[in-house]
């Protein structure tokens, strides 16, 4: 496991910058990875460029890192977590979610409201995955 040098750190936000996330999201994803994964740091960093490659939106990827990121609600991360939140309200606004074509499996949910995009893969034999996921309780479901 390599030390986290502020070399590395900066390497992380340009890879994540070069797999399409933002520089402001970028180093927030790199900062709550630091924070928060201080053993872990290079294997969660690489598989969230590993997730953007494939073509997951970065709204997901960062909700994913904020799901994973213990207390949470404290807080010290409330600077993070508004720049998080505008961002999320900014991204939901580019892609919108679709009603009535699925209904989610969570029975708890039962929501029909999914946000549907294209899995873009490097070998290309398999053609492209459609991946929806559920608006309101996250769930997702995809379709080759
Ligand atoms: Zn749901």
């Amino acid at each position: 496991m390599p030390d986290v040098t502020p070399r590395l750190r900066k390497r992380i936000v340009d890879a994540l910058v070069q797999c399409g996330m933002t520089k402001k999201d970028a180093t927030i994803c790199e900062k709550s990875i630091y924070a928060n994964f201080p053993s872990d740091y290079c294997i969660v960093a690489y598989e969230k460029i590993g997730q953007l490659k494939s073509g997951t939106p970065s709204q997901h990827v960062l909700q994913d890192i904020k799901k994973k990121i213990k207390g949470w609600g404290s807080h010290v991360y409330n600077p993070i977590k508004n720049t998080y939140e505008n961002r999320i309200f900014q991204d939901n606004t580019k892609i919108k979610p679709v009603k009535g074509m699925y209904k989610c499996k969570n029975k708890e949910c039962g929501s029909d409201e999914f946000y549907i995009w294209n899995e873009t893969r490097r070998s290309g034999d398999e053609g492209q995955a459609t991946i929806r996921q559920c608006s309101k309780c996250g769930k997702r479901g995809r379709e080759n």
